[in-house]
């Protein structure tokens, strides 16, 4: 039996249709959710519904340790989970406590000893093909991926609450702040984006001045985040936001893979840095070789002295 692990969004629903195109029988479970005249439409017979107070605001430590212990319970040959941030988080999790490896954004699946897999991986630079023998096989499937056809309808699905224990002092959300109005990094068309080489957060200043006047928004490499120059929420890459203006002008970032596939489909890509060898200075559509600290302000000036005009 294979387990899909669903949340609810429509993604989930393509790996529902994923994992029934394997052809073993699929059940499924959810943290608490689940429409059950739906699932039956799609062919589910039986539904798991992970039950706990602790889960209610999605703890992804509760959540993984919950499915860990429903895992154990039905021992089945497989657990699919769609690549949602947070129900990978809860599959990571699970895979820790049950002390199994995870396979996350896989493409192809073949079940059996071995099961084989093919896996996008560097920020979708890459495709690798793995072979995973550990049992139950724990994947994630890439969002976007399917099964040709689901399972035929049946009459009815049944639910089996499953509670687990949960022990553990688990994190809790305990504020919800909603994102103001405004551009985001993924839908500003202009990112002035900063890495090491502007310095410090103050350095900032003037990349917020340029991004304003050019109707944008700042972004920033891990470097910027990790010294705390900017928040988490402006940084692009792997880890960060993937992004797609139609300019992203790149500041003292040297271009590294994992900030590389965060930018790539950007427009037009222009880098400002001192080293003429920076793999962003050869990948980007224009290039100043010059110091940030100096490019920037003579750039604003100009754009300040032509508007006056
Ligand atoms: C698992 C993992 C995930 C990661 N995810 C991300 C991610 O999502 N996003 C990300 O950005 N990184 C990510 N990283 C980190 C990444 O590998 C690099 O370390 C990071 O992108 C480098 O940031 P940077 O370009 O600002 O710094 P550096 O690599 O140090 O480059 C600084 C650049 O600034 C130039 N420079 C210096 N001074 C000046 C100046 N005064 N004027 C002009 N140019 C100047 C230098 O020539 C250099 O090219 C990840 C790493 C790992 C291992």
């Amino acid at each position: 039996m294979i387990l899909a692990v669903l949340d609810d969004s429509p993604a989930a629903l393509d790996m529902l249709a994923f994992a029934q195109s394997l052809g073993q029988q699929v059940d499924v479970a959810t943290f608490g959710g689940g429409d059950v005249d739906d699932l039956a439409k799609r062919g589910v017979r039986t539904l798991h519904r992970i039950t706990h107070d602790e889960l209610a605001d999605c703890a992804p430590a509760a959540s993984g340790d919950a499915l860990a212990q429903l895992i154990e319970h039905l021992r089945p040959d497989g657990v699919l989970a769609v690549s949602s941030d947070a129900v990978t988080e809860a599959m990571a999790h699970a895979a820790a406590i049950a002390g199994l490896p995870l396979a996350t954004n896989c493409v192809e699946v073949t079940t059996g000893e071995p099961w084989l897999l093919t896996r996008v991986r560097g920020g979708g630079m890459l495709l690798e093909e793995a072979e995973l023998t550990a049992t139950p096989a724990l994947l994630t499937i890439a969002q976007g991926v399917s099964g040709d056809i689901g399972a035929g309808p049946v009459e009815s699905c049944e639910v089996r609450e499953f509670f687990p224990e949960l022990t553990t002092t688990q994190a809790r959300v305990v504020e919800r702040a909603s994102r103001g109005a405004g551009m985001t990094l993924a839908t500003a068309p202009v990112i002035v984006s900063g890495g090491r080489g502007v310095g410090s957060a103050d350095g900032y200043r003037v990349l917020e001045e340029l991004a304003e006047r050019l109707g944008g928004v700042v972004g920033c490499s891990r470097v910027a985040t990790n010294n705390g120059w900017r928040p988490h929420s402006d940084q692009v890459g792997l880890t960060g936001t993937k992004v797609t203006p139609d300019l992203y002008l790149a500041c003292g970032i040297s271009g590294a893979t994992q900030h590389w596939v965060g930018c790539m489909d950007s427009k037009v890509i222009m880098a400002v840095n001192t080293d003429p060898e920076a793999p962003l200075v050869r990948r980007a559509t224009y290039a100043v070789i010059g110091d940030v600290h100096e490019v920037l302000p003579a750039v604003l000036a100009e754009i300040n002295a032509r508007s006056k005009t």
